[in-house]
């Protein structure tokens, strides 16, 4: 049974887990490294499932964790807010110490593994460094490069990239045959085959990164009128609100890394680039707060107008408008 079957492109990287899956000698360690949108994460769960699995040739496909849907020693650490926190992985190394319920290894996935900060990876190499036998460890970032390099020395480290646009093309159309076609190809080709961005554009999920650019560019240039006619787009449509305010605060936290001095390839005139020129850390913390404490609003069903109105004097608190 191939563990990776119906994972799309990278079959180098496919072979090359398939072979060490059979032959028993696996490393502790694995980091996932690509874009978003080029399946890290599917991988992540499709090698957690093989190594979970307590038949010869793993996966065999037979024995009780190739067959149950949610094994309980698959733990996957999701962050807290925006990072993952040196307490969540104090807890994951407490737990690594015990022994599986029922499978051949606990896994733990780490996926947007770099928003570990430094205390928290120093953590996990307390690890990586004398890992439990029964215990491996998968992290996805989009370069390995935001992790510390001890970190990434200790683990097999893999590079995902977008297959080619047919073979997108072609997985999109099998898997989600309501879109039009034409449509499929259009989105395939502007994302350059990354199968994630595609999707994202054909549901219209670019639409909300659209907007939290939008939004923050005008924020940036610090007058609340501005900013407030900026945020009506988000009034009235609370679940595009949600999205929009975590993508705002996904950009505010790329932009405080950078500003801290984090290797991230960004184009000049990206929105995260600005935000980190014009304003200091404390500012854009302030501003990240300001957006979860908005998200917070629409979670509890807020009226729309109120939000924004708070969000705007919020802001304007933290960042003197
Ligand atoms: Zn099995």
């Amino acid at each position: 049974m191939n563990a990776f079957k119906g994972f799309v492109g990278n079959a180098d990287t496919t072979e090359r887990l398939s072979a060490m899956l059979s032959s028993g000698r696996v490393p502790h360690a694995f980091i996932f490294e690509g874009d978003k949108g080029t399946g890290r994460k599917t991988l992540a769960t499709m090698l957690a499932r093989g190594l979970a699995c307590t038949g010869k040739d793993k996966p065999c496909g037979v024995c009780e964790c190739c067959r149950i849907t949610e094994n309980p020693d698959i733990v996957t650490v999701l962050p807290e807010k925006s990072a993952i926190t040196v307490d969540q992985i104090r807890a994951i190394r407490d737990e690594a110490y015990i022994l599986p319920n029922q499978s051949e290894k606990r896994v733990f996935i780490i996926p947007d593994a770099n928003l570990m900060n430094e205390q928290a990876q120093n953590a996990l190499l307390k690890v990586f460094e004398e890992p439990p036998k029964s215990v491996a460890f998968i992290l996805t970032c989009e370069y390995s490069g935001q992790l510390l390099s001890t970190v990434v020395s200790r683990a097999a480290v893999f590079k995902l990239s977008a297959p080619d646009v047919k073979t997108a093309v072609e997985y999109i159309e099998n898997n989600y045959p309501d879109y039009d076609n034409v449509a499929v190809t259009d989105a395939v080709r502007s994302s350059s085959g990354n199968i994630g961005s595609a999707l994202s554009v054909l549901s219209g999920g670019d639409k909300t990164d659209l907007t939290a650019r939008e939004i923050l560019a005008v924020m940036g240039g610090k007058s609340e009128l501005s900013l407030l006619k900026a945020l009506l787009v988000i009034e009235k449509d609370r679940p595009f609100a949600k999205a929009v305010l975590l993508k705002m605060n996904e950009l505010v936290c790329d932009a405080l890394a950078y500003k801290s001095g984090a290797k991230m390839p960004l184009p000049e005139d990206d929105v995260r680039v600005s935000l980190a020129d014009k304003f200091t850390g404390e500012h854009l913390l302030g501003i990240s707060s300001a957006l979860l404490s908005a998200k917070g609003d629409c979670d509890s069903n807020c009226n729309g107008a109120l939000m924004i109105t708070n969000l705007c004097a919020c802001i304007r608190t933290q960042i003197d408008l």
